[in-house]
């Protein structure tokens, strides 16, 4: 009976730590993962996931337009498929497209051709955009746990998360200024910055968006894209 206990614990804390390490925002079992990236300049990067869409894409560009302020989306394969032109629009701004899988769905447990699929299928669209850089990959709700780490370092691809996301917060993302201050108070040079600005429901997220970057211009930060933080910041991967 003992016996059974313990190993019945072992199991439990080894299925815990999984599950932990599976939703880590900064470690992977292989391959490069970066969730922020030090910089003696003060660089920092807005990052926004899933999407285009139709409805929200030419509010966020006019956003970005006004305060000149480059960010990096992290897109669909599916929705860039079906909304080939607003994936375009943010390429011509002159804006960064990152994988964020095909159907977001989470990729653990699933097969390699699930994520063979799920990778290039959305690569392709990205280039069919017009995008020509350097694409990076973040999983849907940050889950990866063996397989997704090892294909993507097979096929040298970086995964990039972030190290602000107000959203997460109850008590925060339902107010854009609460949103803003968050970030205000967490950001440090080098941070990426997630915000979810693509569908209805995140009025806030885009209303805090013209906050954020004059409180954090105002502080002396210098918005760029991904690519940028990376060229230009020293590494923060772990
Ligand atoms: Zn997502």
């Amino acid at each position: 009976m003992k016996k059974i206990s313990v190993v019945f614990i072992f199991l439990f804390a080894s299925l815990w730590g999984l599950w932990h390490m599976s939703k880590s925002r900064n470690f992977q079992i292989s391959g490069q993962l970066i969730s922020h990236v030090e910089n003696a300049d003060s660089l920092i990067a807005l990052t926004f996931d899933d999407g285009p869409t139709p409805q929200y894409t030419d509010a966020v560009l006019a956003i970005l337009e006004k305060y000149d302020v480059p960010a990096t989306f992290f897109v669909t394969g599916k929705e860039t498929e079906n909304n080939i032109q607003e994936a375009q629009k943010i390429v011509r701004a002159g804006h960064q497209l990152g994988n964020h899988s095909y159907s977001h769905q989470q990729m653990v447990l699933k097969s390699y051709h699930f994520h063979e699929n799920e990778i290039e299928r959305t690569d392709q669209s990205i280039r069919n955009a017009g995008y020509q850089g350097e694409i990076y990959f973040r999983p849907p709700y940050c889950k990866k746990l063996f397989l997704l780490p090892w294909i993507l370092s097979q096929k040298n691809k970086v995964s990039v998360t972030w190290n602000i996301e107000p959203e997460s917060f109850a008590d925060v993302r339902d107010n854009a200024q609460k949103i803003a201050t968050h970030v205000e108070q967490k950001v440090k040079p080098g941070s990426i910055i997630l915000l979810h600005v693509m569908y209805e429901s995140r009025e806030e997220s885009r209303k805090s968006l013209p906050i954020i970057i004059e409180n954090l211009k105002q502080k002396g930060y210098k918005f760029v894209t991904i690519n940028e933080l990376i060229r230009d910041g020293s590494d923060g991967s772990v």
